[in-house]
């Protein structure tokens, strides 16, 4: 495929919770799942007590859109529409994986949350999530960037959806009973400024709850730079439970609290990271080789014994955190 898409990017050398400059982790990456141009260096704070990843250089905020011109909504359209069989045969089996394994321990959590409220998707995607929560009796807004998204989102599920960032959209204060992330801290340049915003949107006593992708978990240890999840240039950071905890406090949030979670993705994960060690690229949509195809469910044992024993092995990072009542 072609890498067509050009980046404008600055330096970044250092960290941005600490100050201190970060070592090399990983140099030479390129985008291997879509098809922005340019070689990516990662860079990991040497403070262990932070241990925050970031990409070094930075795409500039003004230019990061660019990053998703193709993108996981792409697929979306495609299984909607006329439809590549398969696109289609690959999410049916994806889904249905999901459910059987019950992997999704973020979305188990949220089902569970009581009182239900006002729900606020922050980074909602195609809105499969919130459609979900509606269902359970949460009255839901999603918040998204993405036009194409948007428009999935409106068409297919009939969603509240405000087309802007977060800081753009003009939300009330104050009004929100939950506020969610999934998947979303990582793609922001100032992911501090982010929970600001969520927080303020937040009823005192409100909750926020976010996942991101696990920095020490199975998937980095054992590909290393080819972790599917590392995903240059649209993941600017990837955090260590220290590091996200640091940035919620930063928010605002006293006590967040924060849970490895093994990872929603037993199936793409394994499955994106061989395809890049394989061949430098995984081509979502795509049916792998077969001995590809017989390797995931190993991984995914292994992973899940792994993480049974030690759950630093977990490949997503849960934070939940309450608005204090008392402060503004
Ligand atoms: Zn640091």
């Amino acid at each position: 495929m072609a890498r067509n898409i050009l980046l404008a990017t600055r330096p970044r050398p250092a960290c941005c919770l600490c100050g201190r400059e970060g070592l090399v982790l990983h140099d030479g990456l390129q985008d291997r799942l879509f098809n922005v141009a340019g070689e990516w260096r990662l860079r990991q704070c040497p403070d262990e007590s932070c241990g925050l990843i970031w990409l070094d250089p930075m795409p500039l905020e003004e230019e990061i859109v660019k990053a998703y011109a193709v993108y996981y909504h792409s697929l979306e359209e495609i299984s909607i529409g006329q439809g590549r069989w398969s696109v289609r045969l690959l999410r049916a089996v994806w889904k249905a994986w999901a459910r059987l394994t019950r992997a999704d321990q973020f979305q188990r959590r949220l089902d569970r949350l009581q009182p239900r409220g006002r729900l606020l998707d922050v980074g909602c995607g195609v809105g499969e999530r919130l459609a979900r929560m509606r269902a359970r009796g949460w009255a839901v807004e999603g918040v998204e960037v993405d036009p194409r998204s948007v428009r999935i989102a409106r068409e297919k599920y009939g969603l509240t959806i405000h087309a802007a960032a977060v800081a753009q959209a003009g939300l009330p204060e104050g009004q929100y009973d939950l506020v969610t992330l999934s998947h979303v801290i990582e793609h922001v340049h100032d992911p501090v400024a982010l929970l600001r915003e969520c927080r303020r949107v937040l009823r005192p006593g409100g909750r926020l709850l976010a996942v991101t992708p696990h920095a020490h978990g199975y998937g980095h240890r054992v590909f290393g730079q080819d972790w599917v999840d590392l995903e240059p240039p649209r993941h600017l950071y990837v955090f260590s439970a220290l590091a996200l905890r640091a940035v919620f406090e930063r928010a605002g949030f006293d006590t967040p609290e924060v849970t490895l979670l093994r990872g929603a993705n037993t199936l793409f994960s394994p499955l994106g990271s061989l395809e890049i060690r394989r061949q430098g690229r995984c081509v979502p949509g795509t049916i792998p080789p077969l001995r590809t195809m017989l390797a995931v469910p190993l991984h995914q044992m292994w992973q899940a014994c792994r993480f049974r024993f030690d759950p630093r092995y977990g490949d997503e990072i849960q934070v939940e955190a309450t608005k204090a009542d008392a402060r503004p």
